[in-house]
């Protein structure tokens, strides 16, 4: 009866163009004004996000850069103050195979770019070298309130592999402040569930090279984040080379494939599944557990599948 004066509750779904990657928002059992304005206030805060985190183009993170590189202390954003301290704890955790002042190296391999595969030469082992001793971490940076000050001018921030992670978490928050029945944010496959209401979400988990390798029913706010090391490489006589490095050696990884990372945590997920890449078969376990992840999917370069407690992608 009264169906005609109330709009009815709807699924809906919305995309952003932003980190390079195409971010979903999933909304289920909302009314479609409160859709809306939650789209729009999203589709804000995304695109001044991706802005200010950019990791080569001009803004926030390129501005501190600029001033870390010039020995000066800066004044920065809630979100990078946010990173910074995540990154801190994250970086010390995966015993520093997660590092994101790591950038110059990134850089020196030419990952700065949207246009893959890269096909100029690989830097020379001299130049790795060079950067390696300079040592940049996180921990090289203090923090007074939103200032930021380095010990180290070789520390270049590159948040590529916690940026979704910081987005979605941030997209969660928002839309608490909206009366919606279930959200669920999906970054080009990494998924945040931030709500699920009455029925799972239902989040795909990719193979490498394509297609599905795991189908997760998730009922409550958990972040599911996948890295692997073959879509964006570099390519050069013959020879690939993926753009996850180990920050201790400063050339890519090649032994483990893909790794997928599950924790309510969306920062710890997304770093996660770029530090169990570079931990590699022998040590991903023990960084899992440093992280105290709650899942994952490991998959070595023969294609054989680890996974750690699969139980709780039940979602339960
Ligand atoms: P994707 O979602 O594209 O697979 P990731 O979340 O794994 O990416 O992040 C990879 C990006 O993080 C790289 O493009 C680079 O900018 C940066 N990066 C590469 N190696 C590391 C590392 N060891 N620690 C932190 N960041 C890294
Ligand atoms: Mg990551």
């Amino acid at each position: 009866m009264l169906a005609g004066c109330v709009p009815a509750d709807t699924d809906s779904m919305t995309g952003y163009a932003v980190f390079g990657t195409e971010v979903e928002v999933h909304l289920r059992d909302t009314r479609p004004r409160e859709s809306q304005a939650a789209y729009a206030e999203v589709g804000r805060l995304l695109q001044r996000l991706h802005r200010d985190l950019h990791p080569w183009e001009d803004g926030a993170l390129m501005d501190l850069n600029a001033a870390i590189a010039a020995g000066e202390r800066h004044e920065t954003t809630p979100e990078i103050v946010e990173l910074i301290e995540a990154g801190q704890a994250l970086e010390d955790a995966t015993e520093g195979a997660f590092n994101p002042a790591a950038g110059a190296l990134v850089n020196l391999w030419g990952f700065h770019t949207s246009r893959y595969p890269i096909t100029d030469p690989p830097p020379t082992p001299a130049e790795v070298a060079a950067l390696l001793d300079r040592t940049p971490s996180l921990r090289d940076l203090s923090l007074d309130g939103p200032v930021v000050s380095s010990a180290n001018p070789a520390v270049r921030l590159d948040f590529s592999g916690l940026a979704k992670g910081l987005a979605v978490r941030r997209v969660c928050e928002r839309l608490a402040g909206y009366e919606i029945g279930a959200a669920m944010v999906n970054a080009g496959g990494d998924v945040m569930v931030c709500s699920a209401g009455q029925r799972p979400w239902r989040v795909a988990v990719r193979a490498p090279g394509g297609g599905v390798l795991d189908t997760l029913e998730i009922g409550r706010p958990l972040a599911v984040f996948t890295s692997g090391n073959y879509y964006r490489y570099l390519e050069f006589d013959g020879e690939r080379y993926a753009h996850i490095l180990d920050p201790a050696t400063g050339y890519p990884l090649d032994q483990v494939i893909q790794a997928t990372a599950i924790d309510p945590d969306p920062l710890v997920a997304d770093a996660g599944a770029t530090a169990l890449v570079v931990a590699g078969p022998d040590r991903w376990r023990r960084i899992a557990d440093a992280l105290d992840i709650e899942a994952g999917i490991v998959i070595d370069a023969d294609g054989g599948v680890s996974r750690l407690d699969s139980t709780v992608v039940a979602g339960r």
